[in-house]
Order: structure tokens, then C-alpha cells, then sequence
């Protein structure tokens, strides 16, 4: 068994949900047991105080950014709500030109907004495409806000966000980038992505649930996100999430510092995919062409329907996830599977394993050997 996992099964699923690291753990149950509000003068609240700046400067330094930029979210999904809000309401933007690839806590909101929109296609390979970008800069009522998230959750696909701010602040538009799969995984460096807003989520690096962060470029004021009591440098009201925001920054802390290991992940996920290409020379791999999180692999199983491979894996004992999803009893294909101008049928046999600080070598051999016998099983009933 691996740390973080339960017991007898194998956790591939970082994507969804990275298991809580022990350091993490540590923090939060210390902010449940201190009985101070952030905001309160006496000393019990000058601790609370304490740990939230002390959170808030490792999740500044997990993205070379400064701590005062750092606004903390009840999630990743708030904070790609907050960003377009403020791109629409405060800078006043005119157009949207979103990646087909986005995350939906981008992609439903940028739609709803009732702005002229253009969604961006992808790459066989799972990154953007910069002629599309290029002409929906030149075509957009300015000025526009772009959103391109750093990696992708499904297919790892790291995407060129430093060279797609270039070309958007050429043309006057801001720049909003999801870095919620790719913090933790690879070095996320705010000043050399330029870019305006990037957001984070604790629990897809280790921290709790229900906690994330907006980071705004240096000379960006954002009014009040939230109005009420002031916290947050007056920018998103309510009293802390203390708990939660401490696991974050202690989450932060250590992926940072962990961050060399991600080649050992790597070295996993690229031994898993070897595995099952050897089981499967004709799965393909999705996104694998091009850069890549260390951790992702989304492969498809020929012929087999994805749901029917994770509830056969997790009988198995191994936990994955399908990128379709299952609405009223109709699955829908990964959007950014057919994004990337895959065909719906191959779209809906793509599974994503994703590892991460607990994989171990045992975890990366047992699942190699479910897929690769269930994939034995399926082929002679094909
Ligand atoms: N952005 C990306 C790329 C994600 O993968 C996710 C979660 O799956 C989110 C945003 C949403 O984050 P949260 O679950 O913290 O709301």
C-alpha cells in the first residue's frame, strides 16, 4: 500500500483529487484546534493571523508571485469565476476567447457571460492552436480576455501560455490562466507567464477540498470580490477558512519543495504507459505527442467504452477516471478530447491514470497488469 491510498487499492486519480499529504494533515488539525478569528486584535487572533500569512507566502512562492497578490478561494472553481468577473466588470473587456480544452469552471462561465465568445481548438497532440488564437485576437472587440489554462486535467498537455500572454498583450487583451493541474507537478513561474490571473486549487496538490487561490499580476487592483467584512485586503469578505487555507499553504510548501521528484513520477507514468502499449500496441495515447504533466497518462482501450474500464479496474482494486461524463443516463465525451479533434467513439474509451507524490512502483505494476488482463479479456470478446 502506498501512503495516501486505503488499503489494498491503488489511487490513480491526482487529477480528481491528490490524497492529502501528511504535512497538510498536520496543519490543518493544528488551525481546527486554534480558537482565533484572523480578525480579532488579542492573541489568539494575531496566531490565526499568523498562519494565514504564513499560507498565503508558500502559495506566493509555489508561483514565484508576492504574497499580496495572493487571494484565497473556497476553490479553483471560485477563482476562474472571480477572474472572468473581474476581467468583465472591472477591465471592462469586450470579448472572450477561451481554449475548446478549458476546464468547465471556465468554459460554462466564459459562455454565460453574454459577451461575443471564440473557443479555441486544439492539437492531436492536446495543445492549443496559435493560428487560431492569432486570427480570433486580430477579429475580437477589444479589448478581450484570453483563457488558456497551463496543463490540461485529462491529457497533461502543457500549454504555451508565456507566448500566448505575448500575443494577447500585444493586441491589449488579458491573459486568465488555470494553473490548478500544473502547480505541484512542474515549476509555475507567475513573472515569466506574465500572464494577469492565475488560479490554484489546494486539493489537487495535496491540500484539503474547498480551498484555492486567485493570483493577480503585480499591477493589477482588483475591486472587491465579496463585500462584507473586509478580509482578504478587502477583496473577498467573509471571515477565513483557517483550517483549509493552512493545509493549502503547508500542500504548497511541500510540493515545492518536491517538486525534483516529479522526474521519478514521470519515470512511473512513462513505465505504465510502456506496460500497457506492450498489452495494447494500437491504444492510443492522447496529448502524448507533445509536453506533458509528469504524471498524466490518457490512453484509450479499443472497442471498450470508458466507464466500462474504470468499473472494471476499480473492481480491481485500481482507481481511475473517464473523461466522458454520465448525465441523465446519456455519456457525453471528454470536450476536450473532441476538442483536440479526436472522433466521439475514440473520445469515449479515453481513461486518465494520474499519479502523483504517493505512487509507487508496486502501484504502477498492479495497474499495468489489471488493464493489460482486462484488456486480454475484452479483445477475444471484440
Ligand atoms: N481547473 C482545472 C484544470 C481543474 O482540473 C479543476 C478540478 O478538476 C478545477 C479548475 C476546479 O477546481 P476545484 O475543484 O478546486 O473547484
Amino acid at each position: 500500500m502506498s501512503p495516501g491510498s486505503t488499503p489494498g487499492f491503488v489511487y490513480l486519480d491526482y487529477n480528481a483529487t491528490a490524497p492529502l499529504r501528511p504535512e497538510a494533515r498536520e496543519a490543518v488539525l493544528k488551525a481546527l484546534e486554534a480558537p482565533g478569528n484572523p480578525s480579532s486584535v488579542h492573541r489568539f487572533g494575531r496566531a490565526a493571523r499568523k498562519l494565514v500569512e504564513e499560507a498565503r507566502a508558500s502559495v506566493a512562492a509555489l508561483v514565484g508571485a508576492e504574497p499580496k497578490r495572493v487571494v484565497f478561494t473556497s476553490g479553483g472553481t471560485e477563482a476562474n469565476n472571480l477572474a472572468l468577473r473581474l476581467a468583465i466588470e472591472q477591465a471592462g473587456v469586450k470579448s472572450l476567447i477561451v481554449s475548446a480544452i478549458e476546464h468547465d469552471s471556465v468554459l460554462r462561465p466564459a459562455r454565460h457571460a453574454g459577451l461575443p465568445i471564440v473557443e479555441l481548438p486544439a492539437g492531436a497532440d492536446g495543445v492549443v492552436l496559435l493560428a487560431a488564437l492569432e486570427e480570433a485576437l486580430a477579429h475580437a472587440p477589444k479589448p478581450a480576455l484570453v483563457a488558456l489554462m497551463l496543463a490540461n486535467n485529462e491529457t497533461g498537455a502543457i500549454q504555451p501560455v508565456a507566448e500566448v500572454t505575448r500575443l494577447a498583450h500585444e493586441q491589449g487583451a488579458l491573459l486568465l490562466c488555470d494553473a490548478v493541474q500544473a502547480a505541484g507537478k512542474i515549476a509555475v513561474d507567475l513573472s515569466r507567464l506574465a500572464c494577469d490571473f492565475l488560479t490554484l486549487s489546494a486539493h489537487k496538490l495535496g491540500g484539503p477540498t474547498g480551498v484555492g487561490a486567485l493570483v493577480t499580476r503585480d499591477d493589477w487592483v482588483p475591486a472587491p470580490l465579496l463585500r462584507g467584512g473586509g478580509q482578504e485586503q478587502g477583496q473577498r469578505a467573509g471571515t477565513e477558512n483557517l483550517p483549509g487555507i493552512a493545509g493549502f499553504g503547508a500542500a504548497a510548501a511541500a510540493a515545492l519543495q518536491s517538486l525534483p521528484r516529479m522526474a521519478e513520477v514521470a519515470g512511473l507514468r512513462d513505465r505504465l504507459q510502456a506496460a500497457l502499449l506492450v498489452a495494447c500496441p494500437e491504444a492510443p495515447v492522447h496529448g502524448g505527442g507533445g509536453p506533458r504533466l509528469p504524471n498524466t497518462l490518457c490512453i484509450g482501450m479499443p472497442g471498450v467504452p470508458a466507464e466500462t474500464q474504470v468499473m472494471a479496474l476499480d473492481l480491481a482494486g485500481v482507481a481511475v477516471s473517464a473523461g466522458s461524463a454520465c448525465s441523465s443516463g446519456k455519456v457525453t465525451p471528454s470536450h476536450v478530447l473532441t476538442g483536440m479533434g479526436l472522433p466521439e467513439p475514440t473520445a469515449r474509451e479515453a481513461i486518465r491514470f494520474s499519479l502523483g507524490w504517493a505512487t509507487s512502483e508496486a502501484d504502477i505494476e498492479r495497474a499495468a497488469r489489471v488493464w493489460s488482463e482486462f484488456w486480454m479479456k475484452k479483445r477475444t470478446d471484440l
